[in-house]
């Protein structure tokens, strides 16, 4: 079994020493179960994210990746397993975790503002103060003029700023971010990923990135966890070495490349593994629905 670099030994306890991890997952299992089938999605998988430090988290499509999120933002509940922010235990969602969903996931009869706005809503913060801060998100991501737009009237790289401004609005240290940059052509990614990176080290925030795309990962991060195919455990810790602040031009270079080439080297067998799964799921889906209309027909 894989195990952390910093995991504490068995039956023993770290101090809290200026090292101790802002957030701390141990041992976290998730099962779903259905009528059908019971799917174990994670399993044994612990993990550390430092205060102020950028980790992705990468793994082939279907590992489990969007499940830990869900769990760490207290959307979703483990099985098994703890997670901890800041010592203390996570059992829901809090103002502590911004989560920055797939795709833009705008409410379309909102405008952007009131998108932005929409946390803040919630948790009940005094109007006006919801309104400047607000305007402020808007400003950092570059929409400070679209406030009064709706989702369907912007490009999707600003429809996806909109959600980053949403994610930042509550000022969470900690940033959840499931591939925001999934749907976005080639150019428009690179350009929110350095647009990440610039509003990353403004705001200090701690971040966790979910990505199955090595070199997005390798282009933001101070450190790279991978996941192996389902059940998704942690097969890799990797730390980046390239110097910050980090423009477009170090994709091209060879410290990045290599980084690249290592990493797939460890996940290709498990890419293979998640697309063999994926294969045989369909397989099963096809047979079920067989059988479905075979009884209809009787
Ligand atoms: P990833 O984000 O790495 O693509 P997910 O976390 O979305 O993976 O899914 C992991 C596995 O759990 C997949 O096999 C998926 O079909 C299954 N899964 C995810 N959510 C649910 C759910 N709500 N109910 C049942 N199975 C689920």
């Amino acid at each position: 079994m894989y195990n952390p670099p910093d995991a504490a030994a068995p039956g023993t306890s770290r101090p809290r020493d200026a090292g101790f991890p802002l957030l701390e997952v141990r041992d976290l299992g998730k099962k779903y179960n259905s009528s059908r089938e019971s799917i174990v999605a994670i399993e044994s998988v612990s993990v550390n994210l430092a205060q102020g430090e950028f980790l992705s988290i990468v793994g082939p499509s279907g590992c489990g990746k969007s499940t830990l999120l869900k769990i760490i933002a207290g959307l979703s509940t483990a099985t098994s397993g703890s997670i901890r922010l800041n010592g203390s235990e996570i059992v829901g969602p809090g103002p502590d975790r911004g989560f920055v969903f797939q795709g833009d996931a705008l409410l379309p009869w909102r405008t952007i503002r009131q998108n932005v706005a929409l946390g803040l809503e919630i948790s009940g913060r005094d109007r006006e103060a919801a309104r400047v801060r607000t305007d402020e998100m808007l400003e950092l991501v570059g929409l400070g003029e679209f406030g009064d737009r709706f989702p369907v009237e912007l490009s999707g790289g600003m429809r996806q700023r909109a959600n980053l401004a949403r994610g930042l609005a509550l000022d969470p240290p900690v940033l959840l971010m499931d591939e925001p940059f999934a749907a976005l052509d080639a150019q428009t990614r690179e350009i929110m990923q350095s647009e990440l990176l610039k509003i990353w080290r403004q705001n200090k925030k701690s971040v966790i990135f979910i990505t199955h795309q090595i070199d997005e990962a390798v282009f933001l991060s101070d450190r790279i966890v991978l996941m192996s195919a389902r059940p998704g455990r942690i097969i890799g810790d990797f730390v980046v070495p390239i110097e910050r602040p980090r423009s477009s031009a170090v994709r091209f270079s060879d410290e990045f490349r290599e980084l690249n080439r290592e990493i797939w080297e460890q996940l290709r067998d498990e890419v293979t593994r998640a697309n063999d799964q994926s294969k045989v799921a369909t397989v099963k889906g096809s047979q079920s629905t067989r059988r479905g209309q075979r009884t209809r027909r009787r």
